[in-house]
């Protein structure tokens, strides 16, 4: 501890000052805290040591800033993708799957998922509040029409089966 005490007192009290004047160009008399010229305050100089700081710290900035770099070209979008896998259960989402599941041909089963699209339609009809009697007709003809529409593409949906059914036959 007595070394590193040593070290901050040398430090302390030999301050690098400037050696001459930054306004009139004189060389500071030795020790003096103002410029014999023209008064002006004897600044501290740029010391070695902090210039070697800012030196380090401007190598550690770039660095820094050079690892970001690589690091952001090294991750591209394929990357993330292959080393996201996708959770197991979620095939059985895709459309294939279901078509395979439900056994119907992709005509009918996007008349199905239309159909069940109506019908969704005329649940949430359901959650609109009527404050008239004229509200409540219209949500009346709302639901009355989305279901017409889940009923139209069922049969649509169906036929379409038959006839691929008997495409198939
Ligand atoms: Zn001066």
């Amino acid at each position: 501890m007595p070394v590193i005490a040593d070290e901050v007192v040398v430090r302390e009290s030999l301050p690098s000052m400037a050696e001459a004047c930054p306004r009139c160009g004189t060389e500071f008399l030795l020790g003096s805290r103002f410029c014999h010229t023209c008064g002006d305050r004897r600044r501290e100089a740029v010391s070695s040591e902090a210039r070697a700081d800012a030196a380090v710290m401007a190598g550690l900035w770039e660095q820094a800033v050079t690892r970001v770099h690589s690091v952001a070209a090294g991750l591209s979008w394929r990357q993330i993708g292959s080393k996201i896998t996708l959770p197991a259960w979620l095939r059985y989402l895709t459309f294939h799957e279901i078509q395979s599941w439900v056994g119907l041909s992709t005509a009918s089963l996007i008349a199905f998922i239309i159909g069940v699209g109506c019908v969704a339609g005329a649940l949430l009809v359901g959650l609109l509040t009527a404050k008239t009697l004229v509200d409540w007709q219209a949500i009346q003809f709302y639901r009355a029409e989305w279901l017409l529409g889940a009923t139209a593409s069922f049969v649509a949906g169906i036929l379409l089966k038959k006839s691929s059914d008997r495409d198939r036959g």
